[in-house]
């Protein structure tokens, strides 16, 4: 039988919602409205050590402000690492994990070539494997990396970014799935959480493409499926090209909400980014919903500049 579609908004509490990442969870959320996916909410709280219950409060506050709301959950990912101990018992028993202590700098000191991708991403080199073979997953409190064959190839069909092709082993190699911090790293707990969830479409930012390819190597060693389809948005950059961050001004929803404008104000924004209106006006999801055209959206980044800044707040 197939599929019911099904998204998720996947928000980490790490930093506040800014114009870029609603952004995102905006063109997600109308996606689904208007093609009848049902929407999962997920907080990705597994992202280091120190996660403050406030930062999670405030990203349900300020998405329901701006009215994207959704159908199932919350999940929290930290409530249950059952999910994530099993999937790591399987790939361990398969021969395809394995616990590795080595640091940065030693794995930095075996690279052999820059590498081309996320600068914070170091190339696993395939030489500082151990012996392979079937494990128990039992130390939990080490790394744990996952074995990429040096030839992967990985091809998806991007439905908006187009055919991507990826060759994770020579872009990072083994790569860690599991931290010593005794919880499961970003690219298992997100594809243990998909299949799980039942997600078919995966709506996010062009920042994780090159994290997709990962995910699918690890979909297929787990015989989890179908896929998802992907959709990875042009993010939102400042005037200087680099992605919207705090040099850029305090661009956080919560900040605009405090100087007093208003959601339809903030939606008018983004809706303009979206292609949705030529000029930015103050907008309702109504309209949103009624207006969005995928084929209209910008293939290129979006720029915030101090215009945008100056139209919200005049
Ligand atoms: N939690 C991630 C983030 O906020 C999104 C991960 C995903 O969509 O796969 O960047």
């Amino acid at each position: 039988m197939p599929q019911m579609p099904a998204t998720r908004l996947a928000p980490s509490p790490t930093g506040a919602l800014h114009l870029g990442n609603a952004r995102t969870f905006l063109v997600n959320w109308v996606m689904a409205r208007r093609e009848g996916w049902r929407i999962v909410m997920r907080m990705e709280d597994l992202v280091g050590p120190r996660i403050k219950p406030e930062a999670v409060a405030e990203v349900y506050d300020i998405l329901r402000w701006l009215g994207l709301d959704w159908d199932e959950g919350p999940y929290t990912q930290s409530d249950d690492l059952g999910p994530y101990v099993d999937a790591m018992g399987q790939l361990a028993a398969a021969g395809l994990a394995y616990p590795c202590e080595l640091t940065r700098s030693q794995i930095e000191a075996a690279s052999v070539a820059p590498h081309a991708g996320d600068p914070h991403e170091l190339r696993f080199e395939p030489g500082l494997r151990p012996e392979l073979g079937p494990r128990l997953f039992e130390d939990r409190a080490t790394n744990w990396r996952f074995v990429v064959d040096e030839d992967a190839s990985v091809t998806f069909d991007d439905a908006f970014a187009g055919p991507c092709t990826e060759q994770p082993g020579r872009t990072t190699g083994d790569f860690v799935i599991w931290t010593k911090l005794g919880q499961p790293a970003y690219q298992l707990a997100v594809i243990v959480d998909d299949a799980r969830q039942g997600i078919t479409e995966v709506v996010r930012g062009d920042d994780l493409v090159d994290s997709t390819a990962r995910q699918l190597l690890l979909y297929r060693a787990l015989g989890l499926g179908p896929e998802p389809r992907y959709h990875h948005l042009p993010l939102v950059v400042g005037p200087d090209g680099r992605r919207l961050a705090k040099r850029h001004g305090d661009t956080r929803i919560s900040a605009y909400r405090e100087a007093g404008v208003s959601a339809t104000r903030v939606l008018g924004l983004l809706a303009y980014w979206c292609g949705i209106v030529d000029q930015p006006r103050e907008i309702t999801l109504r309209e949103i919903v009624a207006g969005f055209d995928a084929g209209k959206m910008s293939r290129e980044r979006i720029v915030f500049d101090q215009e945008a800044d100056a139209w919200l707040r005049a």
